[in-house]
């Protein structure tokens, strides 16, 4: 203390004796840090008895909290006190604030410029999973051993993949889920009316509609199926059937002996399917003639 306090008088003096003479780059730099700035207060955080309690820096609570609030895209007292409070917790250490921490999140939630509540709670969610991202990060650097690496190391990725996940869902949320493409379109109808200029059309591509991912069907896959039931899973089978069965060859496909001549029972040709058929059909002509001839 004795040591500093010395050093920090001596360069306050030397300030006064002769001001800093700025390059036209850093006048430039300054004045662009200057037009970016967020004309909001600060958040200041003060321990007392029953916690820590959060106030504006600014002359006016009413005003600074107005200030604040429109950089913060509401107008709902609730929905502020109590996001600001959620942001005093998420970026204090136990019962110890930091205000630093804090007005961090609240520059991040100012930067990203939100536009209603949802991107506000959006914004203040970035800003606890980025610093949390940091806290993780340097842990991973000062880590001892195996075990603190390695969970610093899966935190440190999960938080990181969060906050990238976080900017998509921004920025989806910004297009409003409208993609918007211009097409030069010219279609002539019969009439002989052309449309020619720009058509817009709103929405993301279906993956069903998009040329780019159209699924592929192979003729073997409108193919007949088999009409066997599985035994074991008692779900049809997917195979194909076997050209002129209605089985697969694991059902049946092509099975039984050989037909005609070629079978081993085969003596007189009495009892073949095609015999047996005929026979059949016969007595069926001969049973309707009688049926008639009787009326
Ligand atoms: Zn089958």
């Amino acid at each position: 203390m004795n040591k500093t306090a010395p050093a920090i008088m001596a360069t306050h003096s030397q300030r006064i004796a002769k001001p800093y003479d700025p390059t036209p780059d850093e006048r430039a730099a300054r004045e662009a840090v200057r037009a970016r700035r967020v004309k909001a207060p600060r958040v200041k955080a003060a321990k007392t008895d029953a916690g820590v309690e959060l106030s504006l820096d600014h002359p006016d609570q009413v005003h600074g909290q107005s200030l604040l609030m429109r950089a913060m895209a509401t107008g709902e007292v609730d929905f502020f006190g109590e996001l600001l409070s959620q942001l005093g917790r998420a970026s204090a250490n136990g019962s110890h604030a930091r205000e630093q921490r804090l007005n961090f999140m609240v520059a991040v939630i100012k930067g990203i410029e939100p536009k209603d509540q949802l991107e506000t709670m959006l914004a203040a969610q970035m800003a606890a999973v980025h610093s949390l991202t940091m806290d993780f990060a340097s842990r991973l650097a000062n880590a001892d051993n195996l075990v603190q690496r390695d969970s610093a190391e899966r935190t440190l990725n999960k938080l990181a993949r969060t906050f990238a996940a976080q900017v998509e869902a921004l920025k989806r949320y910004r297009s409003n889920g409208e993609q918007k493409f211009t097409v030069e379109h010219i279609s002539v109808n019969e009439g002989g009316k052309a449309i020619v200029g720009n058509v817009t059309q709103g929405g993301p591509l279906k993956k069903r509609d998009d040329p780019m991912n159209k699924r592929r069907v192979y003729p073997y896959q409108k193919s007949p199926r088999c009409s066997a039931t599985s035994k074991r899973t008692r779900k049809p089978c997917k195979a194909p059937a076997v050209k002129g069965w209605t089985v697969c060859r694991f059902h049946g496909a092509r099975g039984g002996g050989p037909k005609g001549k070629r079978h081993g029972m085969y003596r007189h040709g009495l009892f073949t399917k095609e015999a047996v058929a005929e026979r059949r059909m016969l007595r069926e002509l001969l049973r309707q003639c009688r049926a008639r001839t009787s009326l």
